[in-house]
């Protein structure tokens, strides 16, 4: 029987190659991003609570209508956006479930999306899979900034969708006002729709502020807005995420989610809507990960890693090219067999893989973790 691949060039997403191999290695384990530490006591108890009074049943299809009202409130407060909690909140099963919605509600086949490069590895397969055609845009070190200029070229009758991501997975740079602000112009009287990936809306650094496309109306008409509930509570596994965009847009992006999941999981959903009641949880966040990110360099300081801007996610770049001039792939894969630890090449970010000697770590973990990988990493 042959079998015709939508994807024929995907194999394994690189966070589990590169995870299994630093379990197999019993590696210091800083590729995929995801906290070594436990989420909140009080957090795990009342999904506990919820479970006991019966919140073990599909929730309603958008997700807890008190969860989706906590979450208007918190994006009120934050991005100045009134929103529908009926009409424009829907809770997913984490934030890749709500991007691949996002993209096969709106892309049909022979559609452009462009794609911001280096970015999270799901948007292209997500593109393709649905027929889509990604049109890479790779931006460079150190900076990683958008010529909007160079973008608006690559916009074509066919471009459907351009991706976004702020703060930015893998590179810890952030979109600022005069960014959305030109992306907003950019697309004045066009069809063109944007995914706005904001999973790591609470963790930017040296007091920059967030820049959610929420808080641009006329961005905010033409987006959908990707969250994560994981990295905000250190609970990755549990897969909560959700998507705000205005009605229209939802209405679509609903059809998809219904036949893709259906619901997300209840009792996490109860959880967060009684935890969400004090911001304190989320409104810290950044502070915390400000201090991981200060003790990380600290514990690279002795190393000849040199580390690139970091601004916000719990993601640090490092350029190795005083150590080697391998790929970085080969790397990576040596540093988590002969070091014992592990990271994640840069190239996977990337449709053409460049020749940049960078590599990137998770600092979401316990300080002795952190020390004890820059003693690892100092003899490299
Ligand atoms: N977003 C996380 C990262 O970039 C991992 C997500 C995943 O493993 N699918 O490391």
């Amino acid at each position: 029987m042959h079998i015709h691949s939508k994807l024929p060039h995907v194999g394994t997403t690189i966070f589990t190659v590169m995870s299994s191999l630093a379990h197999e290695c019993g590696a210091i384990n800083l590729s995929q991003g995801f906290p070594n530490f436990h989420p909140s006591e009080r957090l795990q108890r009342l999904v506990f609570e919820h479970m006991q009074r019966g919140a073990n049943q599909y929730s309603p299809m958008p997700g807890l209508l008190s969860l989706r009202e906590r979450i208007a409130e918190k994006m009120e407060r934050l991005y100045g956006r009134a929103l529908n909690p009926d009409a424009e909140i829907t809770i997913t099963a984490g934030g890749t479930q709500a991007i691949f919605c996002a993209i096969a509600a709106f892309v049909h086949p022979g559609d452009e999306v462009i794609l911001i490069e280096p970015g999270y590895d799901s948007y292209r397969p997500s593109v393709e899979t649905v027929g889509g055609i990604p049109i890479p845009f790779a931006l460079s070190a150190p900076d990683y900034r958008i010529d909007w200029e160079a973008l608006k070229r690559r916009i074509t009758q066919r471009t459907r969708m351009i991706c976004i991501n702020t703060p930015n997975n893998p590179t810890g740079t952030l979109l600022r006002e005069e960014d959305m602000l030109a992306l907003s112009r950019m697309l004045k009287n066009t069809d063109v729709l944007v995914m706005s990936d904001e999973v790591y809306e609470h963790i930017l650094f040296d007091g920059e502020q967030h820049a959610s496309a929420l808080r641009y109306p006329d961005l905010y008409e033409r987006s959908l807005c990707i969250y994560s509930f994981g990295k905000t509570y250190h609970n990755t596994g549990w897969k909560t995420g959700y998507c705000i965009a205005p009605p229209e847009l939802t209405r679509e992006f609903r059809k998809v989610h219904q036949f893709n999941v259906f619901s997300a999981n209840h009792p996490m959903q109860a959880a967060f809507a009684d935890f969400m009641a004090d911001p304190s949880e989320y409104m810290g966040l950044s502070e915390f990960y400000q201090r991981k990110r200060d003790k990380f360099q600290q514990a690279m300081a002795g190393t000849r890693f040199k580390p690139l801007p970091c601004y916000g996610t719990y993601f640090q770049l490092y350029d190795y090219s005083a150590v080697s001039d391998e790929p970085d792939l080969d790397f990576c894969k040596r540093l988590t067999v002969d070091y014992g630890v592990a990271a994640i090449p840069i190239s996977s970010f990337f449709s053409h893989k460049p020749n940049d000697k960078i590599i990137r770590f998770c600092f979401a973990k316990t300080d002795d973790l952190l020390e004890q990988a820059g003693e690892r990493l100092a003899k490299v």
